[in-house]
């Protein structure tokens, strides 16, 4: 099979294993990624919360405590792990975990000892909590980050503004859906006054300094989002500031693998992105980062 060297994928790979809210097995996850053609598809869990309060609704439901989270991940790790050995010619999986910004006081520790620990090929760098009140989930929760911000735009800024905080201090090499804010916060208003733009800029220059690059998240598009997430003005000041970008399918199952990945490449084309910036492995395994031209051979 051919695989084109801009097909890589750096934010998704969840599986129903290790996480509440994903289907499948991961061995199918990895399969699927094959078949859909990835030339690098990289595996991004969610880490263990470390505090019983930052628990979802259906993890509580199904019983689970912060212990059975920790023995997940270690099971997602070792199963990563024996993929990663099992892995066919041409094709390359990476081993990685998607990081989270809570609890507010102790975050970067947990995160650095969680790296440190199990020495992941990469990490995707997430903001899914502001004020310690999830952003991406229920109505509620993100009505109590709005009150804790004092209303919409305060709320963005301090979404941006720890962004930019974590990824400073926590280098990731990977930022996942630079503007998540958006998904619930587009209903509530204006997520793109000057306000937050300055604050969104702040975080694209910390990407530039730091080497980060961005997640061009399609799971939106599944989701009935008009575009992939970041928008497009925000696509072209992150262009334009020299920081680059890469698929993330963000499946949470083997059905998302490879979803809307053709879209995304329209739509980076379409706001003058000609290229990716991808992780793979080189021959002897280790992981190196490449610039991959989006145009197919013989396209103009
Ligand atoms: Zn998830
Ligand atoms: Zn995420």
């Amino acid at each position: 099979m051919h695989r084109s060297p801009w097909r890589v994928s750096l934010h998704g790979g969840h599986s129903g294993a290790y996480c509440d809210h994903a289907t499948g097995t991961l061995a199918e996850v990895v399969q699927a990624a094959q078949e859909a053609g990835y030339h690098t598809f990289g595996l991004s869990e969610h880490v263990p919360r470390a505090e019983a309060r930052f628990l979802y609704a259906k993890e509580r439901e199904l019983g689970w405590g912060v212990d059975h989270l920790h023995a997940l991940f270690e099971a997602y790790d070792a199963e990563a792990r024996r993929l990663v050995a099992a892995c066919p010619a041409g094709f390359h999986l990476l081993r990685g975990f998607e990081a989270e910004v809570v609890p507010d006081d102790r975050w970067l520790e947990l995160m650095q000892g969680l790296r440190a620990r199990f020495q992941p090929d990469f990490v995707v760098g997430s903001v899914h909590h502001v004020a310690e009140h999830i952003i991406d989930g229920p109505a509620e929760d993100f009505e109590a980050a709005l009150q804790a911000c004092g209303g919409l735009e305060g709320l963005v800024v301090a979404y941006y503004t720890r962004l930019a905080e974590m990824i400073e201090a926590f280098r990731p090499e990977v930022v996942g859906h630079l503007d998540l804010i958006r998904k619930n916060g587009h209903r509530y208003g204006d997520v793109d006054t000057p306000a937050a733009r300055e604050a969104a800029g702040a975080a694209i220059e910390a990407a530039a300094r730091t080497g980060a690059i961005l997640d061009l998240n399609v799971a939106g598009l599944r989701k009935g989002l008009p575009h992939p997430y970041p928008a497009p003005w925000l696509v072209q000041a992150a262009h334009a500031a020299g920081v680059g970008f890469c698929f993330g399918d963000d499946s949470h199952g083997p059905q998302d693998v490879g979803a809307g990945i053709d879209a995304g490449r329209r739509y980076l084309l379409g706001l003058g992105v000609e290229a990716v910036s991808v992780l793979t492995r080189d021959p002897a395994g280790a992981v190196v980062r490449r610039v991959a031209s989006l145009r197919e051979e013989g396209e103009a």
